[in-house]
């Protein structure tokens, strides 16, 4: 009896729901699904970190996820570690197994935004197929000239236990050499070295900048002047997702 009691209920709240939902209400349960694009050094990583806090979401890096499988010394930090220290993207599949099962993680159910991933065409097609049943997402492209990419890598240090990233030119930290949330010795990336920094540029534009045309003729991509202030940057992209299109 409670039972029965109990499923025409759910089934009145699934009549009654889709009967009063209007778009709006659909659009909030959607998934919200940022991509952010753009060279090394670029500033994807800073941003994705702001845009993922603002929206409540997570931040989700692949470069990120790879450096920590290599601190923890893990089978998969082992098959990466080659690629890393050379610049070199790791391939494709390795990318794609590690990224489904992150996402599959219920903090993920909302929504979250991609840094460093897709990277490759391939990788793009395999999220295509990953997102068919959650439908949409948005593409944010940051654009920047290499000479900056350049200056702003080779200036990059970041927090090992923290993760917060400085620039020794344009935004260091206030207590100089270490970290100015948490007090730990700031450090410089291994592959922010200028021959892996050069190589890493190599590999963007063979793989990665193609992915600008593909999301171009799909109609998700947004371009954003990463030259700018951060925090101007941070207003635009904002801005970019909250406008429907
Ligand atoms: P950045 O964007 O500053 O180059 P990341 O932290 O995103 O750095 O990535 C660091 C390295 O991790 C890359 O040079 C590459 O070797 C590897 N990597 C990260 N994401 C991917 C990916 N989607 N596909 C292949 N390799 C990746
Ligand atoms: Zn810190």
């Amino acid at each position: 009896m409670m039972k029965a009691l109990i499923f025409s209920m759910c089934a009145a709240g699934l009549v009654f729901g889709s009967l009063f939902s209007d778009d709006s209400s659909e659009k909030a349960q959607e998934k919200m699904i940022i991509i952010l694009l753009g060279p090394p050094g670029s500033g994807k990583g800073t941003q994705a970190k702001k845009v993922a806090g603002e929206l409540g979401i997570p931040h989700i890096s692949t470069g990120d996820l790879f450096r920590e499988n290599l601190k923890q010394g893990t089978d998969l930090g082992k098959r990466v570690k080659e690629f890393l220290d050379s610049g070199r993207l790791v391939p494709d599949a390795i990318v794609v197994d590690m990224l489904e099962d992150r996402v599959s993680k219920p903090d993920c159910l909302k929504g979250y935004v991609l840094d460093g991933f897709p990277r490759s065409i391939p990788q793009a097609e395999a999220l295509d197929r990953l997102l068919a049943s959650t439908g949409s997402y948005k593409v944010i492209n940051l654009q920047v000239a290499d000479q900056t990419i350049i200056e702003r890598i080779e200036g990059r240090e970041s927090c090992p236990s923290c993760g917060a990233v400085y620039n020794k030119y344009s935004s260091p930290s206030k207590k100089g050499a270490l970290c100015e949330k948490c007090g730990t010795e700031l450090v410089q990336r291994s592959d922010d070295k200028k021959e892996v920094v050069e190589e890493r540029l190599r590999q963007y534009y063979s793989q990665t900048e193609p992915l600008i045309g593909f999301y171009e003729k799909k109609g998700k991509l947004v371009h954003i002047d990463g030259r700018e202030d951060p925090q101007i940057v941070f207003k635009e992209i904002m801005q970019a997702i909250s406008e429907k299109k």
